[in-house]
């Protein structure tokens, strides 16, 4: 287990809280309010900022507006405090970034890919587009502070190691932090693909400033991501949040768990790509048939398609999905009363009827005071929720906090 400060950036559990209140702050943090808000006195203050200038991780440009005594000045993390790497890697595709440490996207690569291929192939790809990207923007490797991973499947915190992922065959115990570690000799974060994009949002999305939020990525399978007090919940073993393989339908289909009737089974992007191919096929969609001759398969995106020109058929697909899902969300709604319900992932983006389905449902289902004051959203980040919350993983871990 790495040590707390080993790797970091900062020197002591201060520093980090200035820097990360001049990240999330934006242009506006000063020497001022940062001494107002972390209740700690005015020279304490000051002289960390000094050390934290001194060491380039923070620079001042300009002044606030003078709020009765002296001018403060106003801070912030300079471009040349160093870069983060991002990995994002998918089922089917690979994202490659760089972004400052504040988790701006400075450049951006996505690529499809399958990880089936196996941790070798695709990490080597990642490796190449980075250096590639590297160069583009004129930077190097040893500017890189931090490297932030996501993968679609559970990952062991203190080792950052692979434990028995279903879709990432050949990834089974492979230590994608400590490969990548002695790549780039910089501190690398991997967590899943749903537990970066909930941070992801609580740091930079819809979910800034939000302690307690359900981040529900919905895809080729079905997330989700739990922040409490502003952290991600793993639970004992890490997987808290596995909405996907809650029970939506005793009678349902066979999962690919093994289970029967999973809210993934029923209500993830093949359950809708397979509904729809079943649409085309009887003819009761002209839209959806001319596209699955014309393609040769359908995606969930074309359910959207047709449904937005009125397809009722379609559309029906779309409600029954968001009304499972609905349904299933008020039982998590009930457990954990969280203050906001962000979804996310690639179907999210197929029309409105899904989160006007999902919406009804949860509030139809869960106890009045749960849903009193619980907004459910769509991503802000989408589709760079994923590359985003990776960076903020990569940040933190250079920050000094341990992520628990
Ligand atoms: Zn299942």
């Amino acid at each position: 287990v790495r040590q707390a400060y080993a790797h970091s950036l900062v020197e002591n559990p201060l520093q980090g809280e200035i820097l990360r209140r001049v990240l999330h702050g934006g242009a506006s943090t000063s020497r001022a309010r940062l001494t107002q808000s972390l209740g700690v006195s005015k020279s304490k203050v000051a002289f960390e900022v000094r050390r934290l200038v001194a060491a380039g991780l923070l620079a001042e440009d300009g002044f606030a507006d003078s709020e009765g005594g002296r001018r403060s000045s106003l801070l912030h993390v300079p471009h040349s405090a160093g870069f983060v790497g991002v990995f994002d890697l998918g089922a089917t595709s690979t994202d490659v970034a760089v972004t400052t440490l504040s988790s701006d996207i400075v450049a951006h690569r996505s690529e499809p890919s399958d990880i089936a291929a196996g941790p070798r192939a695709i990490l080597e790809r990642a490796v190449e587009l980075l250096d590639e990207l590297l160069l583009e923007i004129g930077a190097h490797r040893e500017q890189l502070v931090a490297v932030g991973v996501g993968v679609p499947g559970p990952v062991e915190q203190p080792t950052g190691r692979l434990v028995a992922p279903p879709i990432m065959p050949g990834w089974d115990d492979f230590g994608v932090r400590a490969v990548l570690e002695e790549e780039f000799h910089a501190p690398v974060a991997v967590d899943n693909d749903v537990n970066i994009m909930a941070l992801g949002e609580h740091a930079r999305g819809v979910g800034q400033g939000v302690e307690n939020l359900l981040f529900v990525k919905i895809g080729t399978g079905i997330g989700g991501g739990i922040v409490i007090g502003g952290e991600i919940y793993r639970g004992a073993q890490g997987c808290a949040g596995d909405i996907g393989h809650l029970v939506a339908d005793v009678h349902g289909p066979i999962c690919a768990c093994g289970n029967i009737g999973c809210l993934e089974a029923l209500a993830a992007a093949p359950a809708i790509v397979r509904a729809a191919e079943h649409l085309a096929r009887e003819g009761s969609s002209q839209f959806l048939a001319e596209r699955l001759i014309a393609a040769g398969g359908l995606e969930a995106r074309d359910v959207g398609d047709a449904a937005s020109r009125g397809d009722y058929e379609a559309l029906t697909i779309i409600r029954d999905a968001g009304r499972l899902i609905g349904q299933t969300l008020a039982s998590v709604v009930s457990v954990l009363n969280p203050s906001l319900i962000v979804i996310g992932g690639g179907v999210s983006q197929i029309g409105n009827a899904l989160l006007a389905e999902i919406r009804t449902s949860v509030y139809k289902r869960s106890l009045p005071l749960a849903t009193r004051n619980l907004p459910i959203v769509l991503s802000q980040l989408e589709p760079r929720a994923g590359v985003i919350g990776a960076s903020v993983i990569g940040v933190k871990s250079v920050l000094g906090v341990p992520t628990s």
